[in-house]
């Protein structure tokens, strides 16, 4: 049944959009079905529905870049747009840390599944390690 899973994903024709989309909901980039993460920030070796090896793909600083662009760059300036002149300044600061604290955990492991699966349906240089001769 698993090679069955296997075959079937291998030979679809699996976009970029497809793999992105699985990986952001958590999902194998390959099957859409077994888990692509064993715990927060760490990918399974291989997955647990069609054996796709995901383990030695490295996605590097690729996931908190994207977590610092979209955190920074794009929800940030969007707290000049709330008023909060009802609450104190260190409240304010306080409710602002937490909110881009948890808005940046949230979407660290997405950055990072996104960029997995990226490496994974490109083939890019990180998905397998070279081999030295
Ligand atoms: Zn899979």
């Amino acid at each position: 049944m698993v090679a069955a899973h296997y075959i079937k994903a291998m030979n679809e024709a699996i976009t970029l959009k497809t793999a992105a989309g699985r990986a952001l909901l958590g999902r194998c980039p390959c099957c859409g079905q077994g888990k692509l993460m064993r715990s927060y920030l760490k990918q399974v070796e291989n997955c647990s529905v069609c054996g796709e090896s995901f383990g030695q793909i490295r996605a590097d600083d690729a996931a908190p870049w994207l977590t610092i662009i979209v955190v920074g760059h794009i929800f940030l300036p969007l707290a000049f747009l709330v008023n909060v002149d009802w609450m104190p300044v260190w409240a304010a600061m306080g409710m602002w840390a937490a909110c881009f604290a948890g808005l940046a955990l949230a979407i660290l492991p997405r950055a990072k599944m996104l960029f997995i699966a990226i490496l994974w349906q490109t083939r890019a240089p990180g998905y397998k390690p070279v081999e030295l001769v």
